[in-house]
């Protein structure tokens, strides 16, 4: 059988779909069900009346995530519906739960508008104690993130934007270091002006590359003032916008020669050797098209002498961008802080967290669980690998910390009390 019919049938195996509800504490005796329910339950519900936050001491909150799409954007499949993208999202539960024991309700809503969308996600603040958005196409993600980020008074992440730009992120900062650049001089091109371009080249100017070295390409090409006048694209990338006589031209070719860096959130083939070949020395080239890249891994190496690190979000070549190796240690640091919010500074935090794992050894396991890629840091291992154990250890407690010194935190950790935390 190919991987489609292993997928329906390991889906459809009873039960059905991949996640179920547990409890936690004892039902055994009749004293065990009015201590869970009427009358026992009544105490802790007037303490939290009382005080919201004992909310996070009485309940599962504080370790529950909303999983929340409206199946708009879903995967590369587009716009699928809420309900055909539950198997997606249940399978996010999965990824939550195995890499950080976090556990998740997915929530496909019907809605029939931006504004019923975020009145409902935001009505089940009490229940979470974080929401991740998923899987809703751009514009609507950043005025639905930007809205509900104001309205609610727990994390709202969505995980399409802010996770593709903390990971390569952490890339960058270590594949600046390799070809011994400084951010604050990098010149950088985008393929693609959507919800991941559009959070990632943000994020980068929170690490120190300047918004005016950024430029940015969509389907018709250089973003430019005067198509940024128009409202076309939408206005996020407004702050990107570049003169096309400043980058020789109006076309992803003119724009890319001589940039330090190519960023690819598009669409798979766009990228040739020849403009590989126009970049500046040392080039990087993080090409994440799924499930093709702008342009194939091999081709980008082959195409010059001198050094090129290429990322990709495919499994099979170094350099893997996998939205799992952020997302869970994320939430388990803002969960653990009983954060408010995931401020820039906490996912400045994770980026720099990554960045560093990458340069330790790396230890025989993780080696075994990757076969035979080569895991030392170098061009062709910038980010660690989500099955690396020490990934949890080193983002959660970073984002933690972060939340706690940008006063986001409900709770006060010490970060070496937290790690021995987490090791239990
Ligand atoms: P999106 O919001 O739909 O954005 C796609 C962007 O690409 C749009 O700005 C679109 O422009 C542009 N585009 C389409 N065709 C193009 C072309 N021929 N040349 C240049 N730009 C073109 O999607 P997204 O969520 O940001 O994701 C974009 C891509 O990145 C997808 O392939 C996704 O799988 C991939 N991705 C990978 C990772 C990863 O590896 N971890 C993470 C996130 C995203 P128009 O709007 O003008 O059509
Ligand atoms: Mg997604």
């Amino acid at each position: 059988m190919g991987l489609d019919d292993d997928a329906r049938e390991y889906h459809r195996r009873d039960p059905p779909g991949k996640l179920e509800v547990s409890t936690t504490k004892p039902t055994n005796t009749q004293r065990d069900l009015s201590l869970a329910y009427s009358p026992g339950v009544a105490a802790p519900c007037l303490d939290i009346a009382d005080e919201t936050d004992r909310g996070y001491e009485y309940t599962a909150k504080g370790n529950l995530v909303g999983v929340v799409s409206d199946g708009s954007a879903v995967l590369g499949l587009g716009d699928i519906g809420p309900l055909a993208s539950k198997p997606v999202m249940e399978g996010k539960g999965v990824l939550f739960k195995r890499f950080a024991d976090i556990d998740v309700f997915d929530l496909e809503l019907e809605t029939d508008s931006l504004d019923s969308f975020v009145d409902r996600v935001a009505a089940m603040e009490p229940t979470f104690g974080g929401v991740n958005l998923e899987d809703i196409a751009a514009p609507a993600c950043f005025e639905a993130e930007s809205r509900l980020r104001d309205r609610m008074d727990v994390p709202v992440f969505h995980d399409d934007q802010h996770g593709t730009a903390i990971i390569t992120g952490a890339a960058l900062l270590n594949a600046a270091d390799i070809v011994e650049k400084d951010l604050a001089d990098l010149e950088v091109v985008f393929s693609g002006a959507g919800a991941a371009a559009t959070a990632t080249a943000k994020f980068y100017t929170s690490l120190g590359v300047p918004a005016e070295q950024i430029t940015m390409c969509d389907i018709d090409g250089v973003i430019t003032p005067e198509r940024a006048d128009e409202g076309d694209p939408h206005d996020h990338v407004a702050q990107f916008a570049t003169d096309a006589d400043a980058v020789g031209g109006t076309d992803l070719a003119d724009a890319i020669g001589g940039a330090d860096v190519f960023v690819g959130l598009s669409v798979g083939g766009i990228v040739s050797p020849e403009m590989v070949r126009s970049m500046a020395d040392d080039p990087v080239i993080f090409a994440m098209a799924n499930p093709d890249p702008e342009i194939a891994y091999d081709d980008a190496k082959e195409a010059r002498d001198d050094t090129v690190i290429v990322a990709t979000g495919r499994s099979d070549y170094p350099n893997q961008v996998n939205n799992v190796l952020c997302f869970p240690f994320v939430f388990r640091g803002a969960l653990d802080a009983r954060a408010r919010n995931i401020t820039e500074g906490m996912k400045v935090a994770a980026a720099e967290a990554l960045a560093e794992l990458a340069r330790e050894d790396v230890p025989d396991g993780v080696r075994r669980a990757y076969g035979d890629q080569p895991l030392e840091f170098g061009p062709e291992y910038v980010i660690p690998k989500p099955l690396d154990e020490r990934v949890l250890f080193e983002v959660a407690p970073a984002v933690a910390e972060a939340a706690v010194d940008e006063g986001v935190a409900r709770r006060d950790l010490d970060r070496d009390g937290y790690v021995r935390e987490l090791e239990d």
